[in-house]
Order: structure tokens, then C-alpha cells, then sequence
């Protein structure tokens, strides 16, 4: 992969003889594969020149991708500047974690209302496709991209993009969940552990380094990182070379160069391999791939382009809280979430209300003189599983105790309305937005180009698919079957008896999965299934426990859909009845192929 610096500044643009060696554009780098997959991340103000050299001699149809890390302006200013968007037979898809309220197209768009700005997105000549995204992993052509929310004051993503045997990792705007780890001292653990591991083994860190460590605490709470803390999390993840970025409006080129002198020298003494450099504006790096691959790393592999607010709806969180004000904070900050809360005082009450409603999110208060948050924490972790997350509300961190009674993140006091919810909020999505995505098969477009010929999608329901799907029920016993069709972005039901529905998205998709593997597929039951278990067909209504899909493979070796059963009760399906299965769906396939005959 070849990376290009096209903006390294934090926060504003900062341009001028003082920053003209770093660069005074806000972020935005350009990412290109060895097969020249573009993948732009972030667009700051550097976005304006990168997209100028993009559209330079005439280019047509050309295709790319821009992830953003959060809807900061210094991340997201260039977007209005971006050529390639404004060129008709381009194609952009626009990747971005989902605003508090509204969704990353509403949001672009708020900055490019009349009052700001001449020009809407409705306004873009290029095709373009928005994603709103949450933790997970998901591909772009050959680049696999893993995302990772990070600690900031709007709901912000990391992303992790590997290809070509090689991995970059980019984190910009984060501050380190520890804030004696961000003034430099103490190990990495926690939280921030759980960042190392995200970052494991890579070979370029792209990494926040706003502050020095002597800086940071005058600067708590702003949602930035000191230089310091980059490097010893880039050595604790066995990082190659880590480039430093956003640096500070504040921080001329003289006072960057001063600061990577310091952190060499000390690497130099503790005879570190690390390669730590500033990131230049302009500045171009090939990565190679490296020769030894670490180990998986623990990060969970789901799909990170989710539909998420239903599942929101869905949620609850529990609080254990006795500070009057505090709990309004909180409860205020969840509620403009949409998720429901409980209050307890005593845990008695909390171990009724964990039985009624499986809370997502557990948030309690520690505070010597009036609540001890940690026994709490110790009773809460006997009745839950070791899952869900805790949330310690407290005047200061204690990450040992923290580890030793199960506490999972901090929240320190004081701290803003806007913050809580931004913790809460990815807190909620990181424990139920987890399924796995159906991978795209191989054939993808000549699947779908096959599936499109036989004219079938969208097509009125009728009598000799209807009479199969109602066999198939009565025959195995389960309220629903189905003759689903697996277009480019939804499944489409030819037939579908017990289930009031015409098409679901692809996303949350059971038949994705054997259009997939072109092979048939059981779920005995969805619960005890990593693949479904927080699919929202699982967890919401139909609330789907059994499925059993048997492929409908065309002659070309494409698999279209499948023939499916689904029931609410975990159940099983072997040998002949799984045969049986396979009968109904050749003669479901056979109808469909008459269609083009007749
Ligand atoms: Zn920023
Ligand atoms: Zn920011």
C-alpha cells in the first residue's frame, strides 16, 4: 500500500511561513492498494489539493472511497472542495460513524447549507452512496477495513485497513481512556489496551499527537493524545512506524521538529526499533508487507455497515447512581439517545431489573463518602455475564481495582452532558451491533447480472411459489418459509408464508450467508451462534432462533437465493429431512427458470 499525506493539521487549517514544512491543511490522507484501490481518509482542507490532483488531465469514471473518521470540521472541510464529487460518471461511496441524531449524509449536508455554503449535495454530478457505520469489519475491493470507536467528543472511528499483506492504522482524534497514561506514566491497560490490540502489529500508525505530555493536563477532556502516549502505544502494539499527526494549530515546524528529536533520543536509549516520524504535508510512504504477521488479534468480527437504530430502541441502560445532578447528566444524555434507563439504589432491585431487561450498558457511580461503586461492580459481575459493559462513574481512576473488580471504562469527573453521550453511545453499539455480514461471493456481479435476466425481482406473488412455501411449512413444522432472492442490497421474497414482509436488507440477511458458501445452511439455534446472535431478526421481531436455507445454484454456479425455513424456537434438521429440503428448492429453482421460458 502507498500512503500520501494531503493534510497533518489538527483543528484548523494553519497555513503560513511557521507551518510550512509540516503543512498547515487539516487532515486527509490518500490510501491506495498495489490493484489501486483509492481510499481516501478524512477530508480536512488538504481534501482541496488531493482532489484537484485526482481530477488533473481529464480523468473519467473515476471510483473511489472516503472513510471519515468523525464530522469534526478539520475532518470533514474539504468535502464541499472535493472535485471528484462534483464530476457526473464518477462514483464515490462515503463511509462515516452515524451522528448523534442524524445520519452522515444529514450531517455533511449541515455544513453545506445555504447559509454556509452555495452548494448542497443533491448538487454532486458524482453517483454517491453514504454509510453510517459502527465497530465492526467490512471490505473495500481488496482492502479489508476494520473500525474501532476511539475516545473523543463526538462519536469517532479508527480504521484499520489491510491488504497486500501489509496494514495501516489510522487514529485521529483520540485521547487516551487514561489520563495518567497521557501525561506519560503508567502501563497501558484497560481501555487503551483494548486500542493496543486494535492497532497490533501494524505497519504504519497514523496516529493523534495534538499535545507533549506536559501539555495534556491543561488539555483533559479536549480528546487529543500526547505524542508520548502515541509512541508507547505504538511499541506496546508492536507498531513499525508510527507518523504522528494532527499536530496542534499552535505547534510551528520548529517546535514539531523539537518534539520528534526528543521522542528519537529517548528511543534511541531504550534501543526501540520503532520508526517514529512527523507526518509531512505531501509527503508520500510505501509499505511494505511485512514478512511476520502477529498473531489474530481479539478485536470481533462483525459487520460495520449496520442499520443501527432499531437496535438502539431496543436498549436499556442500567444505573447505579446517587448523586442527584449526576443522575440528571446521565439520564438526560441517554434519554436524547432514544435508550431507555433504570435507576437502582439497592442491588436487590438491580438484580430484579437485569432479569426483566437485559441492559446493554451498566453505569455506576463511585464515590467514597456516598456510594461504593466498586462493590457494586463485584455484585453486578455475579449476576450478568462478564460481557456487558461497566461504566465507573468517579472523581478519579483506579485502573488496578477497575481490573480487578471488572470495571470496563471510566468516566471522570467533570465531564459534559455531550461527552457522556458519546461514551454511552458507543458503549450501546459496541455491545449490540454485533453479527457478521455475509462476505460478497466471488461471482458477485455475474450472480446478480444472472439473478436480473430471469426478471423475476419485484414480481406479483403467486399460486405455484406460494403452494411450495406452504408445503415446506406444513411439512417441517415452522411458522414461516421462504423463497428469498438475494439482490445487490436486500433480499427480495418471491414467497414468504408466516412473515409480513416483502424484502429485508442484505445486511441482516441469514440467505446472504449460503448465497455465500453455495451451500446449505442450519442454525439449530441463532442465540448460541456468533454469526446471528445480535442480528437485529434475532434480538427484534420476528425474533428468529432456527433457519434452515438451502441454496437455489443456476447452471453457471451462481447461487440466486434459497428455499428457507425459519422458526422462533431453536430446533434441528438432518439427514432426510435436510433431503426433503433440497427437493422443495429444486423444484422451487425449476419454477423460477420457467419464467424465463415461457
Ligand atoms: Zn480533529
Ligand atoms: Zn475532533
Amino acid at each position: 500500500m502507498r500512503v500520501q499525506f494531503w493534510g497533518t493539521r489538527g483543528s484548523i487549517a494553519k497555513p503560513g511561513p511557521g507551518t510550512a514544512r509540516y503543512g498547515g491543511n487539516t487532515s486527509c490522507i490518500e490510501v491506495r492498494s498495489a490493484r489501486e484501490t483509492l481510499v481516501v481518509v478524512d477530508c480536512g482542507t488538504g481534501g482541496h489539493s488531493l482532489g484537484q490532483k485526482l481530477m488533473s488531465g481529464g480523468v473519467k469514471g473515476l471510483r473511489g472511497h472516503i472513510l471519515i473518521s468523525h464530522t469534526h470540521w478539520d475532518h470533514i472541510q474539504g468535502i464541499p472542495f472535493f472535485a471528484p464529487l462534483f464530476v457526473t460518471g464518477n462514483h464515490w461511496d462515503i463511509y462515516g460513524p452515524k451522528g448523534l441524531d442524524q445520519s452522515l449524509r444529514e450531517t455533511l449536508a449541515g455544513q453545506m447549507q445555504y447559509t454556509y455554503f452555495p452548494v448542497t449535495p443533491d448538487q454532486f454530478g458524482a453517483t454517491i452512496h453514504y454509510h453510517d457505520l459502527v465497530e465492526g469489519t467490512f471490505n473495500i475491493d481488496d482492502i479489508k477495513i476494520t473500525t474501532h470507536y476511539l475516545n473523543h467528543p463526538a462519536l469517532t472511528l479508527g480504521y484499520r485497513l489491510e491488504a497486500d499483506g501489509a496494514t495501516i492504522v489510522y487514529c485521529s482524534d483520540h485521547e487516551p481512556h487514561s489520563r495518567s497514561l497521557a501525561s506519560g506514566h503508567g502501563d497501558i491497560a484497560g481501555q487503551d489496551l483494548r486500542h493496543a490490540e486494535f492497532i497490533n502489529g501494524a505497519d504504519l500508525l497514523i496516529h493523534d499527537a495534538q499535545y507533549t505530555a506536559a501539555e495534556y493536563p491543561s488539555k483533559i477532556g479536549w480528546g487529543h493524545s500526547s505524542a508520548e502516549y502515541a509512541v508507547k502505544l505504538a511499541q506496546r502494539a508492536q507498531v513499525k512506524k508510527l507518523a504522528l499527526t494532527h499536530h496542534d494549530p499552535l505547534r510551528d515546524d520548529d517546535a514539531v521538529d523539537r518534539m520528534v528529536a526528543g521522542i528519537r533520543a529517548g528511543l534511541r536509549t531504550a534501543a526501540s526499533p520503532l520508526q517514529v516520524f512527523a507526518a509531512v504535508e505531501g509527503e508520500i510512504v510505501e509499505i511494505q508487507p511485512s514478512c511476520s504477521k502477529p498473531a489474530e488479534r481479539s478485536v470481533a468480527q462483525f459487520s460495520a455497515a449496520a442499520p443501527i437504530k432499531p437496535a438502539l430502541l431496543e436498549r436499556s441502560v442500567l444505573l447505579g447512581v446517587a448523586d442527584p445532578s449526576m443522575a440528571a447528566v446521565l439520564s438526560e444524555a441517554i434519554g436524547a439517545e432514544g435508550i431507555r434507563f433504570n435507576f437502582f439504589s439497592a442491588i436487590d432491585e438491580a438484580r430484579k431489573l437485569i432479569s426483566k431487561d437485559r441492559p446493554s450498558l451498566v453505569i455506576l457511580e463511585h464515590d467514597e463518602a456516598r456510594v461504593d461503586g466498586m462493590a457494586n461492580c463485584r455484585a453486578i459481575r455475579q449476576i450478568k455475564d462478564q460481557e456487558t459493559p461497566v461504566v465507573m462513574v468517579a472523581a478519579q481512576e483506579d485502573t488496578g481495582a477497575g481490573a480487578a473488580t471488572g470495571v470496563s471504562d471510566w468516566l471522570i469527573k467533570p465531564f459534559t452532558s455531550s461527552y457522556a453521550r458519546t461514551k454511552i453511545r458507543a458503549w450501546v453499539l459496541r455491545t449490540e451491533c454485533r453479527w457478521i455480514r455475509a462476505p460478497v461471493p466471488d461471482d458477485e456481479e455475474r450472480r446478480i447480472a444472472s439473478l436480473r435476466e430471469l426478471k423475476i425481482l419485484d414480481t406479483e406473488p403467486e399460486e405455484r411459489f406460494d403452494r411450495i412455501t406452504r408445503l415446506a411449512a406444513a411439512l417441517f413444522h415452522v411458522p414461516m418459509a421462504i423463497i428469498s432472492l438475494v439482490d445487490e442490497d436486500r433480499q427480495w421474497f418471491k414467497s414468504c408464508i408466516g412473515l409480513n414482509a416483502k424484502e429485508t436488507p442484505r445486511d441482516a440477511a441469514f440467505c446472504a450467508h449460503v448465497v455465500y458458501s453455495r451451500e446449505p445452511i442450519v442454525v439449530s439455534d441463532a442465540f448460541q451462534d456468533v454469526r446471528f446472535a445480535d442480528n437485529p431478526v434475532v434480538t427484534n421481531e420476528p425474533r428468529i432462533r432456527f433457519y434452515a436455507g438451502y441454496p437455489l445454484n443456476l447452471d453457471d454456479g451462481s447461487c440466486i437465493g434459497t428455499l428457507c425455513l425459519l422458526d422462533t424456537r431453536p430446533r434441528t434438521l438432518e439427514g432426510p429431512d435436510l433431503e426433503r429440503l433440497h427437493d422443495l428448492a429444486d423444484i422451487a429453482l425449476r419454477e423460477i427458470l420457467g419464467l424465463t421460458t415461457r
